[in-house]
């Protein structure tokens, strides 16, 4: 497939990491957090859609590739080999995780890693249709390819460096076909006229090629940036003057929550004609949000990590805990059957 990706890296710097490269998602305690773990072989994105915070942390354009790469896999063995819960591993929290594919070549060693363990799981999160590896791999087990989507209306304007919407459906059709199972992140949902209508025609466009059962999640999350980005966002388009924003608990900028709400239970209502709702989630929100568009009461980051968990041990039925293993392992097949 051709790569209508606009701003690809010109150059790279390639630099040591001397921290570690798998680190818990960094969620706050204030909101639900879904208990991802990143792997962390990149930083820096060339795709520049407006909203990104990540130009904030970090201050060159030319994206950091990590040259230890032998390092990350020892890094990984270990923590796959010493957890006892499942573990759902991602790459794209501070870069995109395929825009570097062409140059830079992990997944060669991390997929059969993640493939061969009975505990992980790994979500490859993308706006690009950069696949041109990974179909061409036989380790698809364990693998979400996950794709960030928006109103086509937001994706043209906001994310002019990436593929269409159209194009990256067309992409995750295709690694589907591979028998890779997907994601989708509805994230950032943008308030501006037409908002509706606009997120109903993705989400009506991405079943009509997309078949429900090969999506293991989807999540939903809505504008947010770091109070010193409000100007620089304003300038840089008027969709970002529509809505009343607030300081959230973790100092970003968000709507108002009933404004947040009414995104969520609509955009979760289109959802729901294809995919039960046990299976949608948000990201980065509080415990009232959760109750409002979910009737959940108490949300915990927890029940939040269990309700992945269940939807990952759905699309892959091998996948269990060491725990759980070792506990049918003692008790026979009966267990596993009982406790999966
Ligand atoms: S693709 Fe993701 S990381 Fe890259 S500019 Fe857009 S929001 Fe930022």
């Amino acid at each position: 497939m051709m790569s209508t990706l606009k701003n690809k890296p010109a150059t790279y710097r390639y630099e040591e990491n001397r921290g570690r490269f798998i680190k818990p998602c960094p969620g706050t305690p204030r909101y639900v957090c879904c208990g991802y773990r990143i792997i962390n072989f990149a930083q820096g994105c060339t795709i520049g859609c407006t909203y990104c915070i990540l130009d904030h942390y970090f201050d060159s354009d030319t994206p950091v590739l990590f040259s230890n790469v032998e390092q990350l896999i020892g890094e990984l063995k270990k923590t796959v080999a010493n957890s006892k819960g499942i573990l759902r591993f991602g790459t794209g929290e501070f870069t995109d995780s395929l825009l570097h594919d062409d140059y830079y070549h992990v997944y060669g060693r991390i997929l059969p890693l993640i493939a061969s363990s009975s505990n992980a799981v790994l979500e490859i999160k993308t706006k690009t249709v950069n696949i041109g590896t990974l179909i061409n791999m036989d380790w698809y087990d364990r693998i979400i390819m996950s794709w960030s989507l928006n109103s086509d209306y937001i994706a043209s304007r906001e994310e002019r460096g990436a593929p269409r919407i159209e194009e990256r459906i067309s992409a995750a059709h295709r690694v589907e076909t591979c028998g890779y199972k997907l994601a989708f992140h509805f994230d950032p949902i943008v308030f501006y006229d037409g908002w509706e209508e606009g997120y109903k025609k993705t989400i009506e466009a991405l079943f009509h090629r997309i078949d429900p059962q090969n999506v293991v999640y989807v999540s939903m999350g809505s504008l947010r940036f770091s109070p010193d980005m409000q100007d620089s966002l304003m300038q840089r388009s008027d969709v970002y003057l529509h809505g009343d924003f607030i300081r959230g608990q973790d100092g970003k900028m968000r709507y108002f929550r009933p404004l947040r709400t009414r995104l969520y239970r609509t955009v979760l209502g289109y959802l729901k004609q294809y995919i039960p709702e046990e299976r949608v989630y948000l990201c980065m929100e509080n415990q009232d949000v959760w109750k409002d568009v979910f009737a959940i009461d108490n949300m915990t980051s927890a029940q939040l990590t269990k309700r992945l968990d269940r939807a990952c041990v759905r699309a892959f039925p091998g996948l269990i805990s060491k725990q759980k293993a070792f506990t049918a392992a003692k008790e026979g097949q009966g267990k596993l059957d009982e406790i999966r």
